[in-house]
């Protein structure tokens, strides 16, 4: 039997290893970059907005499995949501991977997998860093730092 974190584990590796919608996007409405100087993480957010609607969403860029595969699972939960959904969920994810959030609401569904950064206060920038982006993507703001 696989334990939870086993299983949530298994889901970081995946995500890693081949992140979805991981490609530039040449139609882009919003292209933010984001960069955290604690791991180095670096990435180039590319949304797609119509109708106030998140129509697509990708991402390029290096960084830790946990930075990848945040961003990764991000961009499969964000598309087809509006920006009020989108800056609902920037902020139950914050909670989520900081402390007071709640693994067991569906909304998040498998962003569950990322609860286990909350113990690993240096690993919480590399998990946020894709949603600083998307945030400030939403704000119209280019550039996102967990600083
Ligand atoms: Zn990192």
């Amino acid at each position: 039997m696989m334990d939870l974190n086993d299983l949530y584990r298994e889901v970081i590796v995946d995500h890693n290893r081949n992140p979805r919608n991981f490609r530039e996007m040449a139609d882009a409405t919003c292209t933010v970059a984001g960069h955290n100087p604690l791991c180095g993480d670096q990435l180039t957010l590319y949304l797609k907005l119509r109708d106030g609607v998140i129509d697509d969403v990708s991402f390029q860029g290096s960084g830790c499995a946990i930075s990848v595969a945040s961003a990764s699972l991000m961009t499969e939960i964000l598309k087809g949501k509006s920006q009020a959904e989108a800056g609902r969920l920037f902020d139950k994810f914050h909670a989520l991977v900081t402390d007071a959030g709640d693994e067991a609401d569906p909304e998040l569904g498998k962003l569950a997998v990322l609860a286990g950064v909350r113990q690993y206060p240096s690993r919480i920038k590399c998990a946020v860093l894709s949603w600083h982006a998307m945030n400030a993507a939403l704000h119209g703001d280019t550039m996102a730092s967990t600083e």
